[in-house]
């Protein structure tokens, strides 16, 4: 199977094949079809499984259909959120988001804890359509009124497992109420413990699991 294959729009698979992948890996070929199709999912994968292409390359397919060249911050809301559990963790998907969506017009940005909050004020005051964030440093933002989630129509909850670890359920919880409910959830988690299958049934809609 190939990128082309799975229908993702043409700015994506050119910066695909800069990449230099030749094919999907299994996670890719298993999740990026429904998450094109809207559905919610529940990943079971480690890193090194090609799992942040997985989900950012059918994210990227999905607002390519919101996508909007203009310079007004406005026209830039929040419609795709990453939050993960490490400022590490958020940079390389930032990494990965930059990459695939280059050939985009698309904007990201990144925030987490432990740095200067005044820069990522900044970004996010400018709009951006995809946002990865640690969870207690995005409410930050929420509380100062630097972001507005109202329009967050893809929620991620990347290596969830770890979030919960870190005792981030509250800060969690607090985030996803600020979200429509109407929207897309994917959790991506290393094993399927019974709390990470509790957030499943209260945030995620008629999800298809995805093992690999
Ligand atoms: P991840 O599991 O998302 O941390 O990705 C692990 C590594 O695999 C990263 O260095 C990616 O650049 C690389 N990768 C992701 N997808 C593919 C692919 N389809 N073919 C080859 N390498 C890939």
């Amino acid at each position: 199977q190939t990128f082309s294959e799975l229908g993702l729009h043409a700015d994506i698979l050119k910066a695909v094949a800069a990449t230099g992948y030749t094919s999907p890996t299994p996670i890719q070929a298993q999740a990026i079809p429904v998450v094109m199709q809207g559905r919610d999912v529940m990943g079971a994968a480690q890193t090194g499984t090609g799992k942040t292409a997985a989900f950012t390359l059918p994210i990227l397919h999905r607002l390519m259909s919101v996508a909007n060249s203009s310079a007004s911050p406005a026209r830039h809301p929040v419609r795709a959120l990453v939050l993960t559990p490490t400022r590490e963790l958020a940079d390389q998907v930032a990494d990965n988001v930059s990459t695939y969506g280059a050939s985009t017009p698309l904007r990201s940005a990144v925030v987490f804890g432990g740095v200067d909050i005044n820069p990522q004020r900044d970004a996010l005051r400018r709009g951006c359509e995809v946002l990865i964030a640690t969870p207690g440093r995005l409410l930050d933002h929420v509380e100062q009124k630097n972001v507005n989630l109202g329009q967050v129509g893809i929620l991620v909850l990347d290596e969830a497992d770890r979030m919960l670890d870190m005792g981030f359920l509250p800060d969690l919880d607090r985030i996803v109420r600020l979200l429509p409910a109407q929207r897309q959830t994917l959790l991506f988690s290393a094993t399927f413990s019974n709390e990470i299958r509790k957030l499943g049934r209260s945030w995620l809609k008629d999800p298809i699991e995805i093992e690999v």
